[in-house]
């Protein structure tokens, strides 16, 4: 098989040819060096990301920056909390995918930006030059939004909102809480990373409990009137766990006032909840290097021109996952990963002088209800020119008398196939 038609086959397997073959193709077959792309953050958006930019144009140099060695996925961690899974079932190594694609992986965090100079500062001062730049660094939490609960409360108070030691943290808090006891889950405004995700913990939690501990109640304490998949969740909760679970909305004072970690309290306007498990899921922003560069406003998200996920900031960088502003896409791992594809082909039309074609994106989310009943959701978004927007296309969720077994079936095996498309294995 000749060059172009191994690279057309690529293209085609990767299901997102989007008119580019013509321009990149002739490239390749030129061996001209096309530019430098460096991503920062190696989660579900930016290691998707640096793939399909490899995939769609294997001369580009791709370089991604993330400290760590191993990726731990959020999507499976609830079931971790809950005794469904291990935490070590969620890592992904990222040698494999960069390795066999040739993507340049810098062990490091990036500490600042130069966006005049166009480069990428790391700690022991290495400076990374790039032409463009993709930036997926996930979120950062507002300490002190809610009196009473900063960095340092989460250690003993946690939020497990970012997979790793907090998952373990809360989950052996569950193992040690007496049977009676009650546990209490605070879920913020919107908008903030996986919707549906504060409600799929209750709802393991309430399988847990109901397992070794059924004389126990949790609380859902929640600064919004409603919630994704609300219906489908209520109707679980009725069939799976009778007078288990207790909702309560802003209006009727689910909105945190304060939180006492000596204690294990929380305050609502005219009642305080004293917890045996406390789990405060605190009120989010894009993440910290976002911020510090100017890419953020006043929302603390980044604002982004959906059609190439370029920064409203600035021209040369590409803002995609739960950092940047996409709404009505959810924040999920799922929408990072369609976000990383169309910005991927866009970075590459970019550099090849084109306007990159007008993207469609999907968003699929399942939730466990149980260790073998899920739901799911899902939505399809489209491109606005005139308003440089994504708007709603298509969507549905589970009817609440779903099958919700076979429901979990699917959501088990979207969950190994979507870690193994992004990280291989
Ligand atoms: C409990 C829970 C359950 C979830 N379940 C689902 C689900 O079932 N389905 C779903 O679709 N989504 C789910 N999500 C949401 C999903 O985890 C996120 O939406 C997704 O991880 C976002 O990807 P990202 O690339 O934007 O950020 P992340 O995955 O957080 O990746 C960000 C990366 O950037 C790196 N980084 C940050 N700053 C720097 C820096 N300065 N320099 C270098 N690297 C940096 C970090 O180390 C990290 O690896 C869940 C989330 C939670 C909390």
């Amino acid at each position: 098989m000749n060059a172009r038609r191994r690279f057309l086959r690529v293209l085609a397997m990767s299901g997102l040819t989007l008119g580019l073959d013509a321009c990149v193709s002739s490239r390749y077959l030129r061996g001209t060096s096309p530019g430098r792309v460096v991503v920062i953050g190696g989660g579900y958006g930016g290691v998707t990301a640096a793939r399909y930019l490899k995939l769609m144009d294997p001369w580009l140099s791709v370089t991604l920056v993330e400290p760590r060695d191993t990726y731990l996925s959020c999507p499976g961690s609830n079931e971790v909390i809950a005794g469904i899974a291990e935490l070590s079932m969620l890592e992904r190594p990222y040698a494999a995918v960069c390795g066999r694609l040739g993507i340049d992986k810098v062990n490091a965090a990036a500490i600042r930006l130069d966006r005049m100079r166009r480069r990428v500062i790391l700690a022991d001062g290495t400076e990374i030059p790039y032409d463009r730049m993709i930036l997926s660094p996930g979120i950062n939490f507002r300490w002190n939004a809610i009196p009473g609960y900063d960095e340092a409360a989460s250690h003993t108070i946690p939020h497990a909102w970012k997979a790793g030691p907090q998952t373990d943290l809360l989950a052996r808090q569950l193992r040690t809480m007496p049977d009676g006891g009650l546990v209490v889950v605070t879920a913020p405004a919107n908008p903030y990373r996986c919707p549906p995700g504060p409600y799929e913990r209750a709802s393991l939690i309430a399988w847990y409990l109901k397992c070794h501990k059924p004389r126990s109640k949790i609380l859902v304490l929640d600064a919004k009137t409603r919630f994704s998949k609300q219906p489908a969740f209520e109707r679980a909760w009725r069939d799976l766990y009778p007078g288990m679970i207790d909702w309560v909305s802003s209006e009727k004072q689910g909105r945190l006032e304060r939180v006492d970690i000596r204690n294990r309290s929380v305050e609502t306007e005219f009642d305080s909840f004293k917890a045996d498990v406390l789990n405060v899921i605190p009120p989010q922003k894009a993440g910290a290097l976002a911020e510090q560069s100017g890419l953020t406003d006043e929302s603390g998200w980044c604002p982004v021109d959906p059609l190439s996920f370029v920064s409203s900031l600035d021209p040369a960088i590409h803002i995609i996952g739960d950092a940047c502003q996409a709404a009505p896409m959810p924040k999920s791992a799922f929408s990072a990963n369609s976000q990383a594809k169309v910005c991927a082909a866009a970075v590459v039309s970019i550099l090849a002088g084109e306007r990159p074609p007008e993207p469609l994106l999907i968003n699929h989310c399942y939730s466990f209800v149980a260790a073998e009943e899920a739901i799911s959701i899902s939505g399809v978004y489209a491109y606005s020119a005139a308003e440089k927007q994504l708007t709603s296309r298509s969507g549905g969720e589970t009817p609440p008398a779903s099958d919700r077994r076979r429901e979990a079936v699917y959501a088990k095996a979207w969950q190994r196939n979507f870690r193994a498309g992004v990280f291989g294995g």
